[in-house]
């Protein structure tokens, strides 16, 4: 019997809950700990007052995915002062549905579209890429996400890294889900990231 293809779980060295392998580890950091503590962790920076805990309770901590560079989901950009915190000054929404939560202090652009095999990312592009450097050319950091930070915005971050750094997309895929394994974007996705691969290498 070959045990080697068993996958290994790990035990979060902060409240010891198995981390199954890919779906809710944190990649780049020196702990070992599983995604309900990251966010857990990450909130505690703001010190959030007692009666906004309920707020925030949904509060899913984004991943850098490159320097001033984010990626995640709908309840990503809940808390404010977390945002601040973070340098986040500029948020792309790659969905139809988003809310621009905090319209007075941050810069929004908005790509509408839905998480399906009709959907052309691909025609956007170029436009998300201008953005999210354009923002970090001015030093802030840009949050990008949609609903689960899974498939609409972390094609769009494939994009900026293919774009930025002339790699590949399976190399730019590999290198998102250091920090987010749980990146996946939609087939018809990834077949629009394999036709602008031909632009960027
Ligand atoms: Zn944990």
């Amino acid at each position: 019997m070959e045990a080697k293809s068993q996958p290994a779980y790990q035990k979060c060295t902060r409240c010891g809950y198995s981390i199954a392998p890919g779906a809710n580890s944190i990649g780049r950091r020196p702990d070992q700990i599983c995604r309900n503590c990251y966010n857990a962790l990450e909130l505690d920076l703001v010190k959030p007052a007692a009666e906004d805990r309920k707020k925030l309770q949904f509060f899913e901590a984004p991943d850098l995915v490159d320097p001033q560079l984010w990626l995640g989901g709908c309840f990503a950009d809940i808390s404010k002062p977390y945002l601040d915190l973070k340098g986040i000054r500029a948020i792309l929404l790659v969905c139809s549905e988003g809310i621009e939560r905090w319209k007075e202090s941050i810069v929004y652009e908005k790509i509408p579209v839905e998480d399906n095999f009709q959907a052309d990312l691909r025609g956007h592009f170029k436009k998300a890429i201008e953005f999210i450097s354009g923002q970090i050319a001015k030093g802030n950091g840009v949050l990008v996400r949609c609903a689960a930070g899974v498939s609409r915005s972390a094609t769009v971050v494939i994009a900026y890294i293919m774009q930025t750094k002339h790699w590949g997309v399976d190399r730019a895929l590999k290198y998102v889900k250091e920090v987010r394994p749980f990146v996946e974007p939609n087939y018809k996705f990834m077949a629009q990231l394999r036709d602008f691969e031909a632009e960027v290498l």
